[in-house]
């Protein structure tokens, strides 16, 4: 039985003072021992956060990492220091950093096997354009990221990945993908992994969706065979995400 996770991406919003306040405000909306709850924030938020979650059930997670162990990297994050700094998972993958940053499958599959080095969990994220999705070219799109991403990374390692499908076009846009929608890529996420390792690695490993996530939308999706959880952006920065945690209450 696969435990739900319900993480927040924070994307760049938040400062400090104001990530410790919504912390506080969420404090007791988000309890629900049923879910795993996690927050992605900034990097600059990450020290103040883990302290303001010390003893609830919220973990914190960041939004990148680099690949590389150390060394003259300026501006890059590693492994190592999130691990220092209290964190337990990290997204990579997100279509933003696709889009905006040129990260890449191959980047993506280097920064999972850090993560994993270190005892992150990835959130990989993956998810396809509009346009793809109208060409028909959503399901060979997804496997290709997924095939890069776990590249190298064996079942033993698979299993403590969690991915994100993630249409492009239902991120940030208010357009949510039909619980229908997001259940057949998921699904088909799962068959893809069963096919690249084994039916228990590929029942094993948690499928989140992501793409406008709500407290109206969350218990449709999430009831979703294969749908192992949500990653949520917007509504994560208010009281809506204690809907979504509790989503089954
Ligand atoms: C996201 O940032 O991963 C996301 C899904 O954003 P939103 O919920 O705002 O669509």
């Amino acid at each position: 039985m696969r435990k739900k996770l319900i993480a927040g991406n924070w994307k760049m919003n938040m400062t400090p003072s104001e990530g410790i306040a919504l912390i506080g405000t969420l404090k007791d909306l988000v309890k629900n021992d049923e879910v795993d709850v996690c927050y992605c924030v900034p990097a600059i938020d990450i020290v103040p956060a883990v302290e303001a979650t010390k003893g609830t059930n919220v973990a914190i997670g960041a939004q990148n990492l680099y690949f590389e162990e150390k060394g003259a990297y300026t501006g890059e994050i590693s492994a190592s220091m999130l691990v220092d700094a209290g964190v337990k998972y990290v997204i990579m993958g997100h279509s933003e950093r696709r889009g905006y940053f040129f990260e890449t499958n191959e980047d993506i599959n280097k920064k999972a096997k850090k993560a994993l080095e270190h005892g992150l969990t990835p959130i990989m994220c993956c998810g396809e354009s509009l346009e793809q999705r109208q060409q028909g070219l959503t399901i060979s799109w997804i496997r290709e990221q997924i095939k890069v991403g776990f590249e190298g990374i064996s079942a033993e390692d698979a299993v403590k990945i969690v991915i994100a499908y993630e249409p492009i076009w239902a991120i940030g846009t208010g357009v949510t993908a039909t619980s229908e929608q997001a259940e057949e890529v998921c699904a088909d996420i799962r068959k893809y992994l069963a096919e690249l390792y084994d039916a228990k690695t590929a029942d094993t490993i948690r499928i989140l969706y992501g793409g406008s996530m709500n407290a109206a939308n969350a218990a449709e999706l999430l009831a979703m065979a294969d749908i192992d959880g949500g990653l949520i952006g917007g509504a994560s920065l208010k009281t809506d995400f204690g809907k979504i945690v509790n989503y089954n209450k």
